[in-house]
């Protein structure tokens, strides 16, 4: 590898050993003398972030023979799940189940902590889990297949030799050390991994470069839904109508009106998926900016519901997302772009790793709390019964062969990301992209050139349902 010199915005004289050379201060940086970094871990297979996804990708290349190292930045594993406290699964295309595999393995892990909805199949959303107690199994579920996990450590920097990413950088409290592999999975959500790595990625919607709004997931307790019951309908409409006037004359938050009504009008105790924050969750210093702001927010709904609901004098707020939750960042170019298209029209792909149904879900770029999901637009929704495949060719690239993405930083436009997005989805991803690796180890070839055939039939004898693949070959 060639020897380099490092840009670091601070943090240099902290990083550097006493007696090294002095780092230099530039006119916008700090010029940091090349030097050894120490090797803090190796294996085989490396992913990086342990959201839904990640975890997917671990446990299933571990499940096939690779040795694996599970890298998380949080001190907790789980990702927007349990970090952002979003907790419900969808695993249904509206008539029957679609959605197996490592997703149905750990729904029967999580025991107690997990709950089907008594209408299952008939919505998307079959599942809802406590979020603590998730943060336990998928522990298990890693220990159990041998993966090793490091927590507190973020992945900064890829080294790209010949072609091939041959370690990441991570910042550890004791500095910054190198982990060794031979193939890595970028699970991190904003595919830092692949960025780190120069791989081309989108960012926002054609027109403005805007993603997703975010949300601040908050729990709720405290309500009494027997009194919420028995207010009239009228009495909650006058409390929206309320929150709406002030919100446009700027003296309340924003906030997404179709949850706000449903969770009024109930009653509901639990967690609530209301309150939107606009930006971009890649800039530190914003994303600091709104997650303060959106925990104000929170409680400005409180104090006006205490006053103006009976049913919600009682209300206390117990607790909220470690961080806002993020829906859609940085999406890395893959060897196929999964558009919206592609969703609706239930496309059918022969490099299948699994089915996708989820609509184009777009919580508004600007904050506003709005969301396409509760329009019920034509051309938004797949028809019951009918799902799209997620295919490997959305996970892989065409630059560097031993590096895959999986969850929402998957090669998508917009409209795609916007379904593809589902914890369930990101799940169907890491499954198929950790079997394809630790098949690609085991056959000593690239993740692109194994036989995709065989991969199907591995993932199906894993539980993974994969109806109506055409039988083309992969293009790449
Ligand atoms: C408010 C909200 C509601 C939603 N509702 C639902 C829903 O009801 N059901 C559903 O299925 N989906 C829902 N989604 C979408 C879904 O939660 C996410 O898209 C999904 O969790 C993404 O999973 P992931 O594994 O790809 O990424 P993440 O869950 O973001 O996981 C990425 C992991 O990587 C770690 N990481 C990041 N950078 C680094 C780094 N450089 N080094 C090391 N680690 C790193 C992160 O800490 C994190 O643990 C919702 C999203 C939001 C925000």
């Amino acid at each position: 590898m060639k020897r380099r010199d490092f840009f670091l915005a601070s943090g240099a004289a902290a990083l550097a050993p006493l007696g090294m050379r002095a780092a230099e201060l530039t006119a916008d940086g700090v010029l940091v003398p090349a030097r050894k970094v120490p090797v803090l871990a190796e294996a085989e297979v490396v992913v990086c972030g342990g959201g839904t996804a990640g975890i997917a990708a671990a446990c299933c290349a571990a499940k096939h023979g690779a040795k694996v190292l599970l890298l998380e930045r949080w001190p907790s594993l789980g990702g927007m799940a349990t970090n952002a406290l979003v907790n419900i699964w969808h695993t249904s295309d509206r008539r029957k189940q679609v959605i197996f595999g490592f997703v149905q393995e750990a729904i029967e892990r999580a025991g107690g902590f997990m709950q089907r909805y008594p209408d299952f199949p008939r919505r998307y959303e079959t599942h809802k889990f406590d979020p603590e107690g998730m943060r336990v199994v998928f522990w298990q579920l890693l220990r159990e297949r041998g993966v090793r996990v490091l927590c507190n450590v973020t992945a900064v920097e890829s080294v790209v030799e010949g072609g091939q990413v041959c370690a990441v950088l991570v910042d550890t409290k004791t500095g910054r050390k190198a982990v060794r592999g031979k193939i890595f999975i970028d699970a991190t959500g904003d595919g830092d991994v692949a960025a780190n790595a120069g791989l081309p990625f989108d960012f926002g919607r054609v027109g403005d470069g805007r993603v997703q709004g975010m949300t601040m997931m908050f729990e709720l307790r405290g309500a009494d839904q027997a009194v919420a019951r028995a207010t009239p309908r009228e009495q909650v409409a006058r409390v929206l109508a309320l929150m709406q006037e002030q919100r446009d004359a700027g003296k309340f938050p924003p906030f997404n009106e179709g949850h706000a009504a449903s969770y009024l009008r109930s009653g509901a105790t639990g967690l609530y998926n209301m309150c939107p924050a606009a930006g971009n969750p890649l800039n530190e210093e914003e994303l600091t900016q709104l997650s303060e702001e959106a925990r104000g927010h929170v409680y400005q709904y409180r104090d006006l519901w205490r006053r103006e609901l009976p049913a919600f004098a009682k209300a206390e707020i117990v607790q909220m997302g470690h961080g806002l939750g993020i829906r859609e960042s940085r999406r890395i170019r893959g060897l196929k772009m999964l558009d919206g298209q592609m969703v609706i029209k239930a496309a059918k792909q022969p490099d299948a790793i699994g089915h996708g149904f989820w609509m184009i879900d777009i919580h508004d770029p600007k904050g506003t709390g709005y969301t396409t999901h509760s329009d019920h637009k034509p051309g938004q929704w797949l028809e019951p019964g009918q799902s799209y495949h997620l295919p490997l060719g959305i996970c892989l690239n065409a630059q560097l062969a031993n590096l895959a993405v999986v969850g929402r930083c998957a090669s998508t436009t917009h409209e795609g990301c916007a379904s593809v997005r589902l914890q369930s989805h990101g799940m169907v991803m890491g499954q198929g992209v950790g079997t394809c690796a630790a098949l690609a180890l085991r056959s000593g070839t690239q993740m692109s050139l194994v036989d995709i055939k065989k991969l199907q039939a591995t993932l199906r004898s894993d539980g993974v349902y994969l109806e109506d693949v055409p039988a083309a070959a992969l293009a790449t």
